[in-house]
């Protein structure tokens, strides 16, 4: 059997060390091809030695004299900056490339891979809410599949396999965070530590903090609208705290199909390289003996107010879902840093939304020039 060569886009982080594990488990099936970073170039310098990749590309320049001095022994060749993850994709040797970046940082490398025609795993769903229409658009072009790695959207796409008709509507489920019972009032004083404790998924700071806000919901939102090709209406979220209803589609008929599992990334991560294959893997299995009761119920779209932003940016459509973007990374950031408090996340992105001069049909400079301007305004603001 040919082995598939994959080149994991921030494999030192969540999701990227989480599709090492799956890898490492298949080493008859899989290869690592390339292995990237921003800045941790310990981890990936571990990383190279462990997996034997041909090339390592290390995002932030500074760190390239580290890196190289770490692999000095290593038939390994090393790259740095941004511009060199864009050519590491587009390499002959590269058959699948897992998106596992954070933030926009992903949209240009994910963007090079649709280009040059390769299988994406896209965990990185701020491509697609920055800019869903281009990268569909030139994936269609160029044929490029762009397979999934977020558990809801997965589950919506293990769920369509086999089906030719179109979906009456998708219901995304939500965890609803560590703040799913708290009042309003109590979110304007959460701390970072409370907003970092996911009850469900051990993910990467700014995922996390997403997923308190419920942004990551509407981003799943805005997601799904561009993977499945459907209306804003046609998504709706449901909050399912046990999370073991992974998403569900309503289909014409009225039947309602679902994906249910363990909440464990790895599974979607090892159904994006083996798609349309199910290989055996080693996860805990879900028993429905100790989880009897699942639990559904619209969100509070008061509380949660980026999700409902997220919505109206994309019933704006053009460069809205964009602005919504830069604005929630920049508010992530100032949280993060203490530098804002947990309800200036959704304010500052309604500043960047109101502030955004839209444009019906961006292009990619018009993206880029978005997140600039917005940035700036939010960080202001
Ligand atoms: P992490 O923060 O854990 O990891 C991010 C990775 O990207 C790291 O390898 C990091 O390198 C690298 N990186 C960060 N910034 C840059 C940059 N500017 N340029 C180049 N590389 C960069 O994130 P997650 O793995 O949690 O999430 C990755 C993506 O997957 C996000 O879009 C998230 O929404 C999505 N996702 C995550 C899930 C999860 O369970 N974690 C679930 C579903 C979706 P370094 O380590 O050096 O900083």
């Amino acid at each position: 059997m040919v082995k598939k060569r994959i080149a994991i886009l921030g494999s030192t982080g969540s999701i990227g060390t989480q599709a090492l594990d799956v890898i490492a488990q298949r080493p008859d099936r899989y290869e690592v091809e390339t292995l990237t970073a921003h800045r941790n170039v310990a981890l990936l310098a571990q990383q190279a030695v462990r997996f034997q990749p041909n090339a390592v590309v290390v995002a932030d320049e500074t760190k390239y004299g580290e890196l190289k001095a770490l692999l000095a022994d290593q038939p390994i060749k090393v790259y740095a900056g941004s511009k060199a993850l864009c050519e590491v994709v587009q390499l002959p040797g590269v058959d699948v490339v897992i998106s596992a970046l954070v933030g926009i940082a992903g949209l240009m490398p994910t963007l090079c891979a649709v280009e040059a025609k390769k299988q994406v795993a896209l965990a990185n769903k701020e491509t697609l809410v920055v800019a869903g229409d281009l990268v569909c658009r030139t994936a269609q072009e160029s044929g490029a599949p762009i397979i999934p790695v977020d558990s809801e959207h997965s589950a919506i796409f293990q769920c369509l396999v086999g089906e030719c008709c179109p979906v009456e509507k998708i219901y995304l489920t939500a965890s609803g965070g560590p703040f799913l019972n708290a009042g309003i009032d109590e979110l304007r004083h959460a701390t970072r530590e409370q907003a970092l404790r996911h009850p469900r998924w051990s993910m990467g700071a700014k995922v996390t903090i997403d997923s308190a806000s419920m942004m990551n919901k509407g981003f799943e939102v805005i997601e799904a609208r561009w993977l499945f090709d459907l209306k804003p209406e046609q998504v709706e979220v449901l909050v399912h705290p046990q999370s073991v209803v992974h998403s569900m589609v309503q289909l014409v008929d009225g039947s309602i199909k679902a994906q249910l599992g363990t909440p464990d990334m790895r599974i979607p991560i090892a159904y994006a390289l083996s798609f349309p294959e199910r290989l055996p893997l080693g996860v805990s299995r879900l028993s429905f003996a100790e989880n009897p009761a699942l639990t559904f119920q619209k969100p509070d779209m008061e509380k949660f107010r980026c999700l409902a932003l997220a919505y109206e940016a994309l019933r704006m459509g053009g460069n809205a879902p964009c602005a919504v973007n830069a604005a929630n990374e920049v508010a992530v950031d100032l949280f993060l840093r203490g530098k804002a408090s947990f309800t200036d996340i959704a304010r500052l992105v309604e500043v960047g939304l109101q502030k955004n001069d839209f444009i019906a049909h961006p292009t990619l400079e018009d993206y880029l020039k978005t997140d600039e301007r917005v940035r700036r305004i939010a960080e202001q603001a």
